[in-house]
């Protein structure tokens, strides 16, 4: 039988939101912004220069914060000050061995050039990216469309025509990997860490640049931080890191705030990332966290184990017969 799709019930819902409010004002933004990729494109003051270096930005978000983000921050002083001059520029005439020493566990120079070639291709054509994924977004319409215009815009990056001979001898897996397809399996949680930046805000964290992108149509960018808070807060159940996930985690958020599902996302992300949640309750921890009310790890810490059930029940039951 198909398994029905979890959701939030309203009082479960109402409860969560003032703590999880209350985790958003507690998180030292200063702090968490500088061990966050988010960190590098809002050094740019405009929006075309900010959405290409977000791209990378993106792209390279796997793996260790403290290991990619200074490949990224070679990558785009590479780039000299204005990202988006370079890219028009370098679709021009790109050259594969450009970011030579940008190397990061999958990815090597050509990876980036096709990168850096595409996202000049589309810009030229479309005027910026934002443009291009927005309409994209009105093309898809319906159930689905925010993941089937995803799949549609890193394919046209994929097939800029400047990719092919930048990637020739080298093979499309590395470049498959930076600019992933939303339709498979995977959560896409780069795509989907992108477009959180792009769409939501400005509030300090997100840069709020692609206005024609209702913040109401973003899904989490579900990584294993996110994913194990979401447990525990009980937004969703399932045990695998899938766009299933994601979408059911969004949903329960959706009850939370309808109108910015994903509002919560960077909080979440880092109360896993700074180490500060265990999971599994730990007093030391989870005392001081202000979720401990909604959290079902702490909850289930503090029902009785079934020893001391069994002994409860034996007590009470003499204490019936002795009374
Ligand atoms: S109470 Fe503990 S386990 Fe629950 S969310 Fe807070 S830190 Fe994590």
């Amino acid at each position: 039988m198909p398994r029905r799709p979890y959701t939030l019930s309203p009082a479960r819902a109402a409860a969560l939101r003032p703590l999880l409010d209350a985790l958003d004002a507690a998180l030292d933004r200063r702090a968490r912004l500088a061990a966050d990729p988010v960190e590098l494109p809002r050094r740019y003051a405009d929006p075309g220069d900010a959405e290409v270096a977000a791209l990378f930005a993106a792209s390279l978000a796997y793996g260790r914060a403290d290991v990619f983000k200074p490949v990224v921050e070679r990558v785009l002083a590479a780039m000299g000050p204005s990202p988006a001059a370079f890219v028009r520029e370098f679709a021009r005439s790109p050259e594969p061995s450009f970011f030579a020493g940008a190397i990061y566990r999958f990815n090597r120079p050509p990876d980036l050039a096709a990168l850096a070639a595409a996202a000049g291709d589309v810009r030229a054509r479309h005027g910026s990216l934002g443009a291009r994924f927005a309409e994209l977004l009105r093309a898809c319409g319906g159930d689905g469309a925010l993941r089937s215009a995803l799949a549609r815009f890193a394919r046209e990056l994929r097939d800029a025509p400047q990719v092919a001979p930048l990637l020739a001898g080298r093979g499309t897996r590395g470049l498959l990997h930076l600019l992933p397809d939303a339709a498979g399996p995977g959560a896409s949680k780069r795509w989907n860490l992108y477009l959180r930046w792009m769409v939501r805000g400005p509030d300090g964290v997100d840069l709020g640049l692609w206005r024609e992108v209702p913040p109401a149509a973003l899904v989490v960018p579900l990584d294993t931080h996110v994913h194990r808070v979401a447990r525990v807060l009980g937004l969703t159940a399932r045990p695998d890191a899938s766009w299933r996930t994601a979408e059911e985690i969004t949903a329960s958020l959706r009850r939370i705030d309808p109108d910015d599902p994903v509002r919560y996302d960077f909080a979440l992300c880092h109360l896993g990332m700074s180490g500060a949640c265990p999971v599994r309750r730990e007093a030391r921890r989870c005392d001081a966290c202000v979720l401990a009310e909604g959290c079902l790890s702490a909850a289930r810490a503090a029902r009785p184990r079934p020893a001391a059930r069994t002994e409860a029940r034996r007590t009470g039951s003499a204490r019936a017969r002795t009374s």
